[in-house]
């Protein structure tokens, strides 16, 4: 027997989907993703600290709730309560990206949705019931299917900066600005978004941080308000404006300093550094569709029709970043994830299933 609706991901717009078709009494099936990059599990916010923008979830005892609502046997993944945020002697602190997507997990799994630790590398949308394919294992089908991989952080793209992968080069401050062979040392947060000045004061906010040069090609940040004003007063963030990186360099086993090159003039400088955090945007996690769904130039898949999550198949719907490269908040994934289980809910009575 096919599945009613088969979810593809892991981040705020699959466990959305879940709860609400697990709701709708159609007992979704959803691949997780392993660790690959493409399909992380828990998606983007599995790299964030603390999330203080998802409503619903004001600064407080977190933790205490956190380890009352997940399975014990998932704790072990819970990242500790962030130092130094306590109030009348309790943690106080804003949800951490993992746990609000162990949050979400756990309300999808009391609702009966069925999790597979696997990647979907393939799919065929021609026929009908639609199939899916994971890596290991046979192909699933399917009478809907909920696209919602997300987005993956974008690199430079020089020689030099991947050679340095995990040598002093990285796309998250947060999963590894803490390690050894960054501390006490100047660093370079590359891009002028919101991501770039989140990086860049995570890094600049970690105990003994030395200099966090902000490294922007023009002289503007694209960031809101609020996270400029952040960069732009935090006393160890420096700004570097219309620059771009030219080279990453080093000694052989870890970043020493960039060469950076002026927009304005062309002019080179070396700056040194003991590390670089890239944070110029994302690519959306579309590969395995191998171009059966219509997409955007950059990769994005389209939706067909205004206020709806449907594709260019139909009876398969897109949520969350994969199908967002305007928005892309967690609040707004977990939105559209709703959205997708109602559309598949409405296509699949509308066909008498
Ligand atoms: P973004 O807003 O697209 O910013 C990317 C930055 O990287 C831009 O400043 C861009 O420069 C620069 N850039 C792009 N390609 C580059 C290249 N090849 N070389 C050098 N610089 C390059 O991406 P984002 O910061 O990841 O944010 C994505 C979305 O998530 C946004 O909607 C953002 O608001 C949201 N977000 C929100 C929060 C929060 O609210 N706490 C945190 C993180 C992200 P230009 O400015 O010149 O284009």
């Amino acid at each position: 027997m096919p599945e009613h609706v088969v979810i593809i991901g892991s981040g705020p717009a699959s466990w959305s989907a879940a709860i609400y078709a697990a709701r709708a009494n159609l007992n979704p099936l959803l691949f997780e993703g392993t660790v690959k990059p493409e399909m992380i599990p828990l998606g983007q916010l599995a790299f964030t600290t603390e999330v203080e923008n998802y409503a619903g979830f004001p600064a407080g005892n977190i933790r205490a709730f956190v380890e009352s609502a997940v399975a014990s046997d998932r704790h072990y993944n819970l990242p500790p309560a962030p130092a130094g945020h306590v109030r009348d002697g309790q943690p106080h602190y804003a949800v951490q990206g993992i746990e609000l997507m162990e949050l979400m997990k756990q309300q999808a799994l009391n609702f009966g949705t069925r999790v597979i630790g696997d990647d979907i590398v393939d799919v065929d949308f021609s026929r009908r019931p639609l199939k899916v394919i994971p890596a290991s294992g046979k192909p699933v089908e399917a009478h809907t299917a909920i696209v919602a991989t997300g987005a993956r952080a974008n690199y430079l793209g020089l020689d030099s900066e991947e050679k340095y992968k995990n040598k002093g080069v990285s796309a998250c401050a947060v999963c590894d600005g803490a390690l050894p062979i960054f501390r006490k040392k100047p660093l370079a947060v590359i891009g002028g978004g919101d991501s770039a000045v989140e990086e860049a004061s995570y890094l600049a906010n970690l105990k003994d941080a030395a200099t966090i040069y902000m490294i922007h090609r023009r002289d503007q940040l694209r960031a809101s308000k609020i996270m400029q004003e952040r960069a732009l007063n935090h006393p160890k963030i420096e700004m570097v404006w219309n620059h771009t990186v030219d080279e990453v360099l080093g000694d052989g086993n870890l970043v020493t300093g960039l060469r950076l090159k002026s927009t304005a003039d062309g002019s080179t400088r070396e700056l040194e550094v003991g590390g670089m955090f890239v944070a110029i945007g994302h690519t959306p996690n579309t590969a395995f569709l191998n171009g059966k769904l219509d997409m955007n130039e950059k990769g994005y898949i389209r939706w067909t029709k205004p206020f709806r999550t449907e594709t260019s198949v139909s009876g398969v719907f897109a949520a969350g970043d994969v199908a967002d490269d305007y928005y892309r908040q967690a609040i707004t994934s977990a939105g559209t994830g709703c959205m997708a289980a109602l559309d598949a809910e409405r296509f699949l009575a509308a066909q008498g299933i």
